[in-house]
């Protein structure tokens, strides 16, 4: 029996011997793996400088998209957000910080679009970092106040397509001061896209014009389409207010029901990248709450089997 007890005991200490040599030998690898990282990193940064190109990092994908149809192949882009990303709401991870810090240029918004980055900015300012906030160089006089932003502007202003040409002449200037040699291929890319947009810009006008002006109403949740209706002629009508950080109450969502109903809204739109929590997914409630058509037609009515809640009450 005290044999036995004994060779039970010699296992265990042989099996834990086993698991503290493989624990040590993971650390190691894991030392290994991370040394391997670390340099190919380094390499890859090394080989990124010997390319020469511009390393540029930009915020949303509205601002990711122009910059590389302007810098082509001339230069390295890195976008902070993915698609559906809040700008609002976003925060700089550390690997962020470091993308930014590695970056030649940093393209953004700015007017406080993207409220929680401000502070990174104001450090990259201090490391006198090229930064280009591309809406900030539009005419002030021509933005629209806002008391939500600590900017006093509504930073939502690609939404009329012309300050969005003018964001492509700000990235094109600054790509072509910050590298000279290829100012020229920057320039002819930038008069392509400003084309380009020049067409999606009489496209919007005429698809616009076929809409009798009293149905140019526009219902959404984030109230962030102020300059597309002074563009396009449209009464825009939010819930939640300018910033996704602001939220909507009982009567917010009554006055826009009631809106809704006495106008026979046919559809509202509700972005991605607000929560799906209430109370911004309130205007989606709204419009059910207040018996608004189908947009194919058929019958008016409160619609079956939709939870209207307590919102409508
Ligand atoms: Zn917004």
């Amino acid at each position: 029996m005290l044999r036995l007890a004994v060779a039970l005991a010699k296992d265990k200490i042989f099996y834990l011997a086993q698991a503290l040599v493989l624990e040590y030998q993971n650390k190691m690898m894991k030392k290994i793996v991370l040394i391997l990282v670390a340099i190919s990193i380094l390499g890859c940064k090394d080989s990124s400088e010997e390319s020469g190109k511009l390393k540029v990092v930009t915020t949303t994908t509205m601002i990711t998209d122009l910059v590389k149809n302007i810098g082509g192949d001339q230069i390295e882009v890195q976008g902070l957000m993915g698609a559906g990303v809040d700008p609002h709401l976003y925060k700089a991870s550390e690997g962020d910080v470091t993308k930014l810090y590695n970056a030649d240029i940093i393209f953004y918004n700015g007017l406080h679009l993207e409220g929680k980055l401000v502070d990174v900015f104001e450090k990259m300012e201090r490391q006198e970092k090229r930064q280009v906030p591309l809406a900030e160089a539009l005419d002030k006089n021509e933005l629209i106040g806002s008391d939500y932003f600590a900017s006093s502007f509504d930073p939502h202003v690609w939404f009329d397509i012309s300050y969005f040409k003018q964001f492509a002449l700000g990235v094109s200037n600054a790509l072509s001061e910050e590298d000279p040699e290829n100012a020229a291929y920057y320039k002819e890319n930038a008069k392509n896209y400003i084309a380009e947009l020049s067409k999606l810009e009489s496209e919007t006008r005429a698809t616009i014009a076929a809409l009798p002006e009293e149905k140019r109403i526009l219902v959404t949740a984030h109230d962030a389409f102020n300059y597309f209706g002074k563009a396009y002629g449209f009464n825009v009508v939010g819930l939640q207010g300018l910033s996704t950080a602001t939220e909507a109450g009982v009567q917010d969502v009554q006055r826009l029901s009631d809106f809704i109903i006495e106008n026979e809204v046919k559809a509202i739109f509700v972005e991605s990248s607000v929560s799906s929590s209430d109370p911004p997914r309130s205007a989606e409630r709204a419009a059910s709450c207040s018996a608004a058509p189908p947009a194919a037609g058929g019958s008016a009515g409160r619609r079956p089997g939709r939870g209207c809640g307590d919102a409508c009450t």
